[in-house]
């Protein structure tokens, strides 16, 4: 029998649907793929096996349904999503035991639809970060090189569906968290247009910037994820009304035959290393040769996006956390002695050093005294950005970068300089700025490192369709990376 892992998820979900394989039999063979790669990538933070085989029982018992798209298909989801019943922490010890009475809208619509969940990914703390590395409970590793990131802050996610897992993952993407980590480790995310999916049961960090959408091994998985999952919910007040939905319809007539593919030149300079560069390179000659026609765009306030980005995110993130105070929500330190040690307490323990420095921050940039100098320059230059890319997507169909300037490096590298750390997410964190939708797909390995090297595609807000169709085509103009072998 064929290693039902390795399959792509458009052919699992068939062969459920046809009971040519059972959903207990899907749903094992995941468990034992989490057993024996778990030890090496540690990419989950909880397994909910039993649950899960149970759920793949039932769902064997009643048989089939064509109008479960996911029927059967087993999935993760990112540890800041809620799960009911199913601890959710965002890797944080404030959130540690927490099990959440509720489903995320994401969630919910993936269990209507069938998938089976087999646990939680580990990530950054509070989704703060680019290499998991901020999870205060684990380290997740790179399935290409275990000495290598997994990129952050859904680096269990990417790791998890990489390694053959599951077949798709939940992930959040404030400022690159869903395409960072697919792009470092090879397989498709998409960022989906703010407001396209709900934020209901997503533990916020931006409120702003966030989106939730999915990773998968490929364009199409990704689409069938994102079918299910996008879509109009009245919890969340920034989701948006209009239909979703046709996006697995429009793979079919995906082509780059006459497409405009717009080059930031801001993008393609001296920040990126060369082999990221070469990769990329290779692909637009590759879109070329099946038609597409390059233009030159430019977002010359790319280089403010990075102290934008990090402004406006830590001021939310300030706001966001206040709530965790060991009254309300969160840890409660034991023996303190009045309210205020109390919070001081609760706190000081529950969170990590990252997201201290982020509260602190954020809590500075909000500040009476400063709010004109930072926050609200933030804010201005935030229109800026968005005003650059509805100009350049007016000059061409889809904007193609690389997703991230250097490909994986090696775990511990850049830690002791978080302003480092933050200048990796030059490429990415514009995108959330702006609302705008960004699908990373992998696009080669890097000449030198042997790592995968990712591209993503911006498109027009709400134009997810269209984008993944453009991707379906490119992807398939390539020859592909395969997968690691663990
Ligand atoms: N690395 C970025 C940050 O730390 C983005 C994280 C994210 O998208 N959640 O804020």
């Amino acid at each position: 029998m064929t290693d039902i892992c390795s399959l792509s998820l458009a052919a699992v979900a068939d062969a459920l649907q046809k009971k040519e394989i059972s959903a207990a039999e899907a749903a094992r063979a995941c468990l034992d793929r989490i057993a024996g790669t778990e030890p090496k990538i540690s990419a989950l933070l909880r397994v909910d096996g039993e649950n899960a085989l149970a759920r793949a029982r039932a769902l064997d018992k009643s048989g089939p349904d064509a109008s479960m798209p996911l029927f059967g298909v087993p999935v993760t989801v990112k540890d800041a999503i809620c799960t009911r019943g199913l601890a959710t922490t965002a890797a944080s010890r404030m959130l540690e035991g927490f099990r959440p009475v509720f489903d995320a809208f994401a969630v919910e619509k993936l269990r209507a639809a069938g998938a089976v969940i087999l646990g939680k990914n580990n990530m950054d703390e509070f989704a703060m970060g680019s290499t998991t590395e901020n999870s205060a409970f684990q380290t997740t590793r790179n399935p290409w090189n275990t000495g290598k990131v997994p990129g952050g802050s859904s680096g269990g996610s990417a790791a998890s569906v990489t390694a053959g897992q599951c077949f798709a993952s939940l992930g959040s993407d404030t400022g690159g968290s869903i395409r960072q980590p697919a792009s470092l480790c090879g397989c498709v995310g998409l960022k989906p247009t703010y407001g396209r999916v709900s934020r209901y049961g997503l533990i916020a960090y931006g409120s702003s910037l966030d989106q939730i959408g999915p990773l998968a091994r490929s364009v199409a998985d990704c689409a069938r994820v994102f079918e299910v999952i996008a879509g109009h919910d009245r919890r969340d007040a920034t989701s948006d009304p209009r239909p979703a939905g046709g996006y697995v319809a429009a793979l079919g007539g995906g082509t780059l035959k006459g497409a405009r593919l717009g080059l930031p030149r801001e993008f393609f300079g001296e920040g990126a290393s060369a082999e990221v560069r070469d990769a990329c390179a290779a692909a637009l000659r590759a879109a070329e040769g099946l038609g597409a026609e390059l233009v030159e765009v430019g977002l010359p306030h790319t280089r403010a996006a990075v102290a934008t980005y990090y402004i406006i995110a830590m001021a939310e993130a300030s706001s966001n956390l206040a709530r965790f105070d060991g009254v309300r929500y969160g840890r409660r330190a034991e023996g303190a002695r009045d309210l205020e040690e109390l919070y001081a307490r609760s706190r000081s323990e529950g969170f990590g050093t990252e997201v201290k420095r982020r509260i602190m921050l954020g809590a500075y940039v909000l500040s009476a005294g400063y709010y004109d100098a930072y926050y609200r320059k933030a804010a201005q230059a935030r229109r800026l950005i968005r005003d650059e890319y509805l100009a350049a997507l007016d000059r061409c169909d889809v904007i193609c970068a690389p997703v991230s300037p250097e490909t994986a490096w090696d775990m511990g590298t850049h830690n002791a300089d978080p302003l480092r750390m933050y200048l990796m997410d030059a490429y990415t964190l514009s995108l959330n700025l702006a609302g705008l939708p960004g699908l990373a797909l992998p696009v080669g390995k890097g000449a030198e490192s042997g790592m995968p090297v990712g591209m993503q595609l911006i498109g027009r807000a709400f134009g997810e369709a269209d984008l993944l169709a453009y991707g379906h085509a490119l992807e398939r103009a390539l020859p592909g990376i395969g997968l690691p072998a663990l």
